[in-house]
């Protein structure tokens, strides 16, 4: 299968640099075929700007979305913008991998997103009418592969856990999970996350490669994270809520699971 690492830390020789090593490994041992974007080595250019559409512009006022829409439906787009979709749809599976930054993703992964998901080609895609709004949330463009985050936090497991001080990691991670990854398409596979990195050393590393490597293993056969499909019945359209009678007095991001 083909495989699409997105990596965002700027020190190879960092645990991040060590786990996306053991990755690419582990994932041609066993047969596929692995592109990595190392957005730091390639000097990712994260923020949107005028500059990502080839358009002459006369001056006009730039529109993040219309632009971008523009420029993706008549090949204008930034090259580095084009070659990164490129490699999303060749991809059967994608992984982000990223240290956990003020409870998100670093702000280059951000803008890869931003930059990568243009208009056309993660949003506005497919028919947007009072009685469908659009192909999104387990539909659209990327619909039929698989994702997974790969994080690293220096927190302990249990403030992460359900009644930890910093929330739950699945609360943490759902605008990513379901905003960013479920919205184009994708299975979401529940993320491998690595806590309490100030401690790892070399005794403790080969745990963390084992289970890694378990997950990697399984990238195929794991069941995806099971969000409700948008356009499967259970929102009410056009106010995309959920009905009433399903998750009865559930709300939040759980009631997004069947
Ligand atoms: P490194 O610092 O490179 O390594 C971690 C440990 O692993 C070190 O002890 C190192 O010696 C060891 N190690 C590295 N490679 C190997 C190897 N090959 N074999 C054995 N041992 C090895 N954490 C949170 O929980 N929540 C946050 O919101 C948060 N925000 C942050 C914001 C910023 C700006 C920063 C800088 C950090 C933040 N952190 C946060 C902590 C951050 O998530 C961790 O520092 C990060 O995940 C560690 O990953 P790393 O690759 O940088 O690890």
């Amino acid at each position: 299968m083909n495989i699409l690492l997105v990596y965002a830390h700027p020190e190879p020789r960092s645990l991040n640099g060590a786990l996306r090593d053991f990755t690419i490994q582990r994932l041609e041992a066993a047969g596929h075929v692995v592109q990595v974007s190392d957005l730091y080595a390639m000097n990712w250019k994260a923020a949107i700007d005028a500059d990502d559409s080839l358009r002459q512009r006369a001056g006009e006022r730039f529109d993040p979305a219309l632009d971008s829409l523009h420029a993706f439906e008549n090949g204008l787009q930034s090259p580095d913008i084009a070659r990164e979709q490129d490699k999303l749809r060749w991809a059967d599976a994608v992984i982000l991998q990223f240290p956990l930054w003020w409870f998100s993703m670093p702000a280059i992964l951000k803008g890869w997103v931003e930059r990568v998901y243009a208009y056309g080609f993660a949003y506005g895609v497919g028919e947007h009418s009072e009685a469908h709004w659009g192909d999104r949330y387990g539909e659209g463009t990327l619909a039929g592969k698989r994702a997974m985050l790969m994080v690293t936090a220096g927190g302990w497991e249990s403030h992460y856990s359900p009644r930890g001080i910093n929330g739950p990691m699945e609360d943490i991670l759902f605008p990513i999970h379901h905003g960013i990854l479920y919205y184009p398409g994708f299975d979401v596979l529940p993320p491998f996350v690595v806590y309490r990195t100030h401690r790892i050393d070399e005794a403790s590393f080969p745990a963390t490669r084992d289970a890694l490597g378990e997950r990697l293993d399984n990238l195929f056969g794991t069941t995806p994270i099971p969000f409700r499909r948008q356009n499967a019945g259970d929102y009410e359209i056009p106010a995309l809520t959920l009905r009433s009678d399903i998750a009865p007095g559930q709300s939040g991001f759980g009631a997004h699971l069947a």
